[in-house]
């Protein structure tokens, strides 16, 4: 129990304020980097968001403050403005036994409040790099007497080109100041500032292969690229959601699948760096509340998040780099919840994955995706789950009011009951589940993968991925025709508009008696099958699939 904080020698109100807190032993890192710490020396600790790093540092820090005095003792610098409010929030609360003050100062924020905060006194300052410089350089803060500085993920303080403000800030400390660094890596340029500026330190790694902890289940999926986005949504399906963080490779690429997300069915917003500080924090705050379940965002976007229940860690795109795969996932299974971890897979992409494997020595499960029979079946289970849950619960006395009406106008209950149930799975035409096309596998394992595929009208075209009479294309058959007084351009039209293609993604149209054939270039083949449930011509929905070769 709290007894091993004891151990460390914390001072009493640090240990009160972590019990609290919940926390009931120390983590590695905080064992191994805080009786480093008390004591002064300097130290890099090599670990990554998530193994208790903020603890391990904040606590030495608050431990060795003096009380009542007029300069600041200590200083931590972090990459992003959300890492430093999370840093400085956290100083607080251990440190709200010990009247410690903490300010928190990043780009973007109004000079005023920050240099009134400064004047008044205060013990910690946690920060961005550009802004310390700013008020260094306005005569407003004063680090000649800093006893202890922390360079909190310094590779991500590298990578956003801080490494010269950082020498600055350092060279305002006293040299003989006790600096910590922690980073997730340590490449060349964050060694060359841990030999120029720091003083014998000791080295503690916290390896990855404990980072990717128990608590996570891994599994990958492996789909054409041109499939991922049908791959994501039968997952969604089937996986029971609470909340979600799907990494896609590009800024742009956010907003793209947060849109397609949200018209199949699946409400996504989309974090990236485009936007500004305050609709970033309105987006998290929306996605801690629970108001949406996903949130599609680059690495660096979703930089310093802090959000502690993540269900599902989705890779949309997988990283080049094992160490971002093993960061990424770390956003779930976190405080001793369980979560899942989720990687869609190219045939292009195995080689990147067996080097993931190898780097977290962790054999990540291939596994099959859903089919579409088995996700009508989820999707009838959890209807029949609902309908029971709600039998048992009653309270529906007005919707017995209305059958009453609808008995005594003269209908079968039986048949009432079924038409409530029809209407109630209309939302399910959102969702089509779109077909998948073969993986082409040649050394690797092949997971079992289904047989036939059902596409949105339900059928199972095999094969339908073949190409059209045009290369390239790949022919669809849609329910409507001649009979239906349809012209080739309410069919482009319709198409291009509802399904977000270039018209030029739409090639030959025959339209014949009671159905017409379109090709479609083959790239754009799923998106359009996955929205055809959306499409209209001449108000009515339509019906598309892919042309059988056989
Ligand atoms: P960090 O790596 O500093 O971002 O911490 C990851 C999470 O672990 C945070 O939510 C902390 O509140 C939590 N945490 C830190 N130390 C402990 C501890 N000793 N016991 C339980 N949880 C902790």
């Amino acid at each position: 129990m709290t007894t091993e904080f004891i151990q460390l020698n914390l001072h009493p109100q640090l240990v009160q304020a972590v019990t609290e807190r919940g926390y009931q032993a120390p983590m590695p890192i905080q064992s191994a980097i805080i009786p480093i710490m008390v004591t002064g020396q300097d130290v890099i600790g090599q670990a990554q968001t998530g193994t208790g790093k903020t603890a391990a540092f904040a606590l030495p820090i608050l431990h060795n403050l003096q009380a009542n005095q007029d300069h600041i003792q200590a200083l931590v610098l972090a990459p992003t403005r959300e890492l430093a409010l999370q840093v400085a929030g956290a100083i607080t609360d251990y440190g709200r036994y010990c009247n410690a003050r903490v300010l928190a100062v990043y780009g973007g924020q109004a000079y005023g409040p920050q240099i009134g905060r400064l004047k008044r006194g205060v013990d910690v300052v946690v920060g961005t790099p550009g802004r310390i410089i700013d008020l260094i350089e306005r005569g407003v803060l004063d680090l000649s007497q800093v006893r202890t500085v922390v360079l909190d993920e310094a590779d991500e303080m590298l990578s956003m080109g801080f490494v010269e403000d950082i020498e600055v800030i350092l060279s305002s400390t006293p040299a003989e100041r006790q600096t910590a660094l922690f980073s997730a890596t340590l490449p060349g340029p964050i060694r060359r500032l841990a030999d120029r500026y720091m003083h014998e330190p000791q080295s503690i790694t916290i390896r990855s292969e404990q980072v990717t902890v128990d608590t996570i289940e891994q599994r990958c999926y492996l789909v054409n690229s041109h499939d991922k986005l049908a791959a994501l949504t039968r997952l969604f399906e089937m996986e029971d959601i609470s909340s979600a963080l799907v990494f896609v490779r590009t800024r742009t690429g956010t907003g793209e699948l947060s849109n397609e997300l949200t018209l199949r069915g699946f409400p996504a917003e989309a974090l990236n760096g485009d936007l500004s500080q305050d609709a970033r924090e309105q987006t998290l705050n929306r996605f801690r509340r629970g108001q949406i379940k996903v949130l599609v965002a680059t690495d660096v976007a979703a930089r310093g998040l802090d959000i502690e229940d993540i269900s599902h860690v989705f890779n949309f795109d997988l990283p080049d780099d094992p160490e971002v795969y093993v960061h990424r996932i770390g956003r779930t299974g976190r405080a001793g919840k369980t979560g899942v971890a989720i990687s869609l897979l190219t045939p292009g992409e195995r080689r990147r994955m067996a080097q993931i494997e190898s780097f977290a020595r962790q054999k990540i499960r291939r596994v099959a995706l859903p089919t579409a029979e088995e996700i009508l079946a989820s999707r009838e289970t959890q209807l029949m789950q609902q309908m029971t849950m709600w039998l048992q619960r009653g309270r529906c006395h007005r919707e017995h009011q209305l059958v009453e009406t609808l008995v005594e106008a003269g209908h079968d209950p039986l048949t009432i009951a079924a038409v409530a149930l029809k209407i109630a799975r209309a939302e399910e035409k959102q969702r089509p589940i779109a077909p998948l096309s073969e993986v082409v596998e040649t050394s690797f394992d092949r997971p079992r993968r289904e047989r036939g595929h059902s596409g949105v009208t339900g059928r199972a075209p095999r094969a339908w991925a073949e190409k059209s009479h045009e290369p390239g294309m790949v022919r669809l058959s849609l329910n409507m025709g001649k009979r239906d007084g349809i012209r080739p351009s309410d069919i482009v039209g319709a198409i291009a508009t509802h399904t977000d293609i270039p018209g030029s993604g739409i090639g030959k149209i025959r339209i014949q008696e009671g159905h017409s054939l379109v090709d479609v270039q083959e790239a754009y083949v799923s998106q359009v099958l996955a929205k055809a449930g959306a499409v209209r011509i001449h108000r009515q929905t339509i019906e598309l699939h892919p042309v059988s070769s056989n």
